[in-house]
């Protein structure tokens, strides 16, 4: 059975979700209905996906209460900025056609821009007055978090940032751990670059699981939240299936020594797009 971990600010979120960057506008509300039927009840959006109006629209189509579902939506770099940021909270609400998100992010710092402060303020804002319930960050390195927690008192509750059997950010994760703040991992299963390493092969093999399966499992065990993206039915079955079994501590042990430190995306120290 999924679990819930708890927020610094009372609120819980769902360990495992549905990732939407990339999936097509026209099939996204599909997509996210499936996803709800099958189980997910977090969905992980963003303004620069494009899928917003299918993401609130495929929540709609599932039927459930507002309650039993987790949306998150991110704030653009092209956004940044105080009152920016809260026109672009604005028109996010409306694409989804909801009036409150459960979460809103700072997508990326942006460091050169140096506008990440000000957004943060937005959201502390944003909060207050009901449009988000919960307000976080993604792909904040140390500087990024000590900055916005030091200007303004507020602590983040989750950061999302790339971890995968690859990358597995132990330090940021023990200074996440230290603030109270939630890990959320991205590109979760790292492209595929570990499927067939020995130590996931021997864990599937061993607990009659799939690659994808025993990276999932690893990410739940190293206890953080995990936003894997399949638009196919059996994909998104498969991906949820991980609550049944469990790694051993030498499995576990196994799968930290496939850390390289090397990402598949872009280093948020230097990302500056918009
Ligand atoms: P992912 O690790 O979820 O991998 C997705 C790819 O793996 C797709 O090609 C999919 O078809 C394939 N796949 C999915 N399940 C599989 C399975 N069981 N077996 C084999 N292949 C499988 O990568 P992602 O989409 O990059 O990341 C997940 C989510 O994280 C995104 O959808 C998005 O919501 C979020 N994200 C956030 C940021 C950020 O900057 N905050 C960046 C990237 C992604």
């Amino acid at each position: 059975m999924a679990t819930r971990l708890r927020l610094n600010d009372g609120n819980t979120i769902p360990q495992i979700g549905l990732g939407l960057w990339q999936v097509p506008a026209d099939i996204t509300a599909q997509t996210v209905a499936t996803g709800l039927r099958l189980g997910y009840r977090l969905i992980d959006g963003a303004a620069i996906y494009g899928n917003e109006v299918g993401q609130g629209e495929g929540f709609r189509q599932s039927g459930l209460p507002r309650d039993q579902v987790f949306i998150t939506t991110k704030i653009w770099n092209a956004d940044q900025g105080h009152d920016n940021t809260l026109r672009a909270m604005e028109a996010s609400l409306a694409r989804l056609g909801l009036d409150q998100v459960d979460l809103c992010l700072i997508h990326w710092p942006c460091p050169a821009r140096d506008l990440y402060v000000d957004t943060w303020r937005a959201l502390i804002r944003l909060r207050e007055e009901g449009h988000c319930r919960s307000i976080g960050v993604s792909n904040f390195n140390a500087a990024h978090l000590e900055r916005v927690i030091g200007e303004t008192g507020v602590v983040p509750v989750l950061n999302q940032i790339e971890v995968n059997p690859r990358l597995q950010q132990s330090e940021l994760r023990a200074l996440h751990d230290q603030l109270g703040i939630v890990t959320q991992s991205w590109t979760p299963l790292g492209q595929g670059k570990s499927f067939d390493a020995p130590a996931v092969v021997a864990a599937a093999q061993r607990a009659g699981k799939t690659p994808a399966q025993v990276i999932l499992r690893w990410h739940v065990q190293i206890g953080v939240s995990v936003i894997p993206r399949s638009t196919r039915e059996a994909g998104q079955i498969e991906n949820l299936d991980i609550f049944d079994f469990e790694l051993t501590p030498e499995e576990m042990a196994a799968l930290a020594t496939l850390d390289e430190g090397v990402r598949c995306g872009p280093d948020p120290a230097t990302f500056e797009m918009v």
